[in-house]
């Protein structure tokens, strides 16, 4: 890079989902000078909540919150927004072996209590302070070693509930449950004060009244760093005294310090110089597990409230009715593989609904692939194996003026909006540090 460049910001952001621009807030709160770029032409990144042609808005991305997430429940609580329940249901399917079974919801709750209480049992040993990472105790050391499927395995369960727990872990990841970590699922039980009912509820129980955008706007306000969106950056250069980041366009910027908050299955896509060491390239080359689909749907007719589930070979590993809309019923499902199922094809989204229920037909479907798109390429961020232990501690160490955030790279509810915000506020705080020192 041009060491007699001037600089031209003191922070740069790169991408505008809830970690950078919560770092941009709190950087440009105490006075830094921040410029955030994104490509896309909205802040939120992997949240949306836009109309939607089936009627009514919709999330098409992050949606559930909970109070037992501290960074979102700050700012929810700072700004006065409320929580919406979701609403309840009545009736269960789900599929073990090849029998799709039908009950009342308690009936189902009381199948998945056993293997789902087994595989999170320890979880508190395992993570004593789950809101640190690191340093990792042996535990979680080799609970990350073990994927589900070897989780599950060992445990001894009957087939059934084997089939079950499998089947909600996979919803969980979205992604298959043979490269997921058995590790994630003790923290996130550890996030929930050892409690595995409560991760269900933190995952499903609760949105945002009015959408997440209210959330975004919410963490914006107080904010004066300057955005531009539609700015796709391809080169981040990092040099002694500056970082230089350089767009689709060809335009080269200079800032004191850089934070990158792409996904990891896409971190790929920006050219490092000096690269990336050789732990991050390895980490974002196996990236993340999860790679599936979220799916929203118009059923005809109002549907009476059910949720159904089924394991990880099928098209869609969950499905439910979520709202009425006149005289029909919106439905949301989970699928664990985005190439396995065209979220634009009512007739290839229905097909995988009528593993359960045949009677439902389908008029409009909707929703976006993150997994095929190429600024997120993933879902909701959830370990492979191994990565917590052997790659998260180096996804998290700066390089230089270059720090990666995000939901990614967090140390709590990483995978999360919370993790999001907790890690965009590290980096934003870390900076600030060294920003302080070079005064
Ligand atoms: C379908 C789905 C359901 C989810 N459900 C939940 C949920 O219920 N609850 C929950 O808490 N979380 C949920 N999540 C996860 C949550 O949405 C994310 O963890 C969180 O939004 C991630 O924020 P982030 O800022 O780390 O990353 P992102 O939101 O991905 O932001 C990164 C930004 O970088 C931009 N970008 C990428 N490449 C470049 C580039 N080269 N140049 C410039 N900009 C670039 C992207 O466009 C994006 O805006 C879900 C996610 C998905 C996709």
């Amino acid at each position: 890079m041009n060491g007699t460049r001037t600089t031209d910001t003191d922070v740069v952001i790169v991408g505008g989902g809830f970690a950078g621009v919560v770092a941009a807030r709190d950087l440009s709160r105490a006075g830094a000078d921040v410029l955030l770029l994104e490509a896309r032409d909205r802040l939120g990144g992997r949240t949306w909540h836009r109309n939607s042609p089936l009627g009514r808005p919709l999330e098409l991305g992050g949606t559930f919150v909970h109070w037992l997430q501290p960074h979102v429940w700050a700012e929810m609580t700072a700004h006065g927004l409320e929580l919406e329940e979701s609403p309840g249901v009545d009736e269960a399917y789900w599929i073990t072996g090849r029998t799709v079974h039908h009950a009342p919801v308690e009936e189902y709750s009381a199948l998945v209590a056993p293997g789902l209480a087994a595989i999170a049992e320890g979880a508190q040993q395992a993570f004593p302070l789950p809101h640190r990472l690191f340093p990792m105790t042996e535990q979680a050391v080799a609970a990350d070693g073990l994927s589900i499927t070897e989780r599950i395995a060992q445990l001894g369960l009957d087939d059934e509930t084997a089939d079950i727990a499998r089947s909600r872990w996979t919803l969980s990841f979205n992604g298959s449950p043979e490269d997921a970590s058995s590790a994630q699922a003790l923290r996130l039980a550890a996030l929930c004060g050892g409690d595995w009912r409560m991760v269900s509820e933190v995952n499903r129980a609760y949105t945002i009244a009015g959408g997440t955008g209210r959330l975004l706007d919410a963490v914006q306000q107080g904010s004066t760093a300057t955005v531009r969106l539609n700015t796709t950056v391809t080169e981040v250069n990092s040099g002694a005294d500056a970082v230089e980041v350089v767009t689709a366009a060809g335009e080269r910027i200079t800032a004191r310090h850089a934070v990158v908050t792409l996904p990891l299955n896409v971190l790929g896509s920006i050219d490092f110089t000096p690269a990336l060491s050789a732990g991050k390239q390895t980490a974002a080359t196996r990236g993340q597990v999860s790679t599936g689909v979220k799916v929203w749907m118009r059923a005809k007719g109002r549907i009476k409230p059910f949720i159904a589930f089924a394991p990880d070979n099928y098209p869609l590993t969950m499905a439910g009715t979520e709202y009425e809309q006149g005289e029909d019923t919106i439905l949301l499902g989970f699928g664990p593989q985005s190439d396995k199922l065209d979220i634009t094809d009512v007739r290839a989204v229905e097909a995988a609904v009528h593993q359960w229920r045949p009677d439902i037909e389908l008029t409009a479907v909707d929703g976006h692939d993150w997994t095929a798109d190429p600024l997120s390429g993933e879902t909701w961020a959830m370990p492979r194996t191994g990565q917590l232990s052997t790659e998260m501690a180096e996804l998290q160490r700066p390089e230089g003026r270059v720090r990666l955030a995000g939901g990614d790279y967090a140390h709590g509810w990483a995978g999360y909006i919370d993790g999001a915000l907790e890690s965009g506020r590290r980096a934003a705080h870390q900076i600030l540090n060294q920003l302080r020192e070079a005064q």
